[in-house]
């Protein structure tokens, strides 16, 4: 492994300390949060013009706190602290999460942050897929203070976000979602140590009447450089009243909205193939949250 070249190793105290030093150290900085992936680019050499290596261990970003409907998730939670917490178990609107965290081994469950997942910008990780499907959102905090920045538009491509100079991530945040809301998410992968070849986060809230009243249909994995929404499948769900056969046609319209690539793990048409089964299936697992069996 390709020794990483830092001169200097800082563990700021607190968020506006993490915000100074990015100031001072500027593109020479790195944020290490889990280093379950950037012991990955450090062994490719991807550091080799870093000099600081800041770690946000004792930055205080390691909780997670429901306010008033929502859920504030510190950058530094696990995505062990995450799974365990009260405000997570068992609520149907945030199957998705459950969901996405049953795949990565525990030692990357104890140890891989929020924060870490998210400003990774990897379109084959699973939690921001399933965020997304939450609605998600992430606080970006740098010298000119705080701003939320909504996750579909935090990912800008292949390892490319929106966090500008001197900010860094310091919350995720869920919204309250309506009443009789649920959501799940599912991974097609070729191993169980294996990155998403497609993965998929789906959220439906449900009136009294059987009414589909929001949906959100989220993508990523071999699909691009940033996750997609599925908005024609989307636009079938909404407004209709649910039955096996609207899950079937809504599914099969995410093929006008998912264009997935081709590479040595699966082709373009297997993907695509794929995605259909995959969005019917998280569309199903999620509805039998609410009771609703189509399966
Ligand atoms: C064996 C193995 C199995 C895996 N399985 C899965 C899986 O099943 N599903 C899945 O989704 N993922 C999986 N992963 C990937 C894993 O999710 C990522 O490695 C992890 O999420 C990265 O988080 P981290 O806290 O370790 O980040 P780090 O490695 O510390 O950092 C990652 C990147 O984000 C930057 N960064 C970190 N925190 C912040 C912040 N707060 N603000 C701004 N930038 C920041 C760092 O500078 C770095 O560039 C697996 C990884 C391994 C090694």
């Amino acid at each position: 492994m390709a020794a990483a070249p830092f001169k200097q190793y800082r563990s700021p105290e607190s968020s506006q300390e993490v915000v100074e030093l990015l100031t001072r150290y500027g593109e020479a900085a790195v944020l290490l949060a889990g280093g379950t992936f950037l012991h990955g680019l450090a062994a490719r050499g991807l550091m080799s013009k870093m000099e600081a290596l800041i770690s946000l261990q004792k930055a205080g970003l390691d909780y997670v706190k429901p306010q008033g409907g929502s859920l504030t998730i510190g950058a530094m939670a696990t995505f062990r602290e995450l799974l365990d917490a009260s405000p997570v178990k068992g609520r149907p609107e945030l199957g998705a999460i459950a969901d996405a965290l049953e795949y990565p081994p525990p030692q990357i469950l104890n140890a891989a942050t929020v924060g870490g997942s998210t400003a990774s910008a990897y379109p084959l990780f699973d939690l921001p897929v399933a965020l997304i499907a939450l609605g998600g959102a992430v606080v970006a905090q740098g010298p000119g203070g705080r701003r939320e920045i909504k996750l579909e538009q935090f990912f800008l491509d292949y390892f490319r976000h929106a966090l500008g100079k001197g900010e860094f991530l310091a919350e995720v945040i869920v919204p309250k979602l309506p009443d009789r809301s649920a959501s799940a998410f599912l991974k097609l992968e070729t191993n169980a140590n294996d990155l998403a070849l497609l993965n998929v986060g789906v959220r439906v809230t449900i009136d009294e009447e059987g009414l589909c009243r929001g949906a959100v249909v989220a993508f990523g994995g071999g699909i691009g450089g940033v996750p997609v929404r599925a908005a024609t499948c989307e636009t079938y769900l909404e407004g209709s009243r649910l039955s096996a056969k609207l899950l079937d046609e809504s599914a099969q319209a995410v093929t006008h909205d998912v264009h997935p690539i081709s590479d040595h793990r699966a082709s373009a048409r297997y993907r695509a193939t794929a995605a259909k089964v995959l969005a019917r299936r998280a569309l199903i697992r999620a509805l039998a949250r609410l009771g609703l069996e189509f399966g």
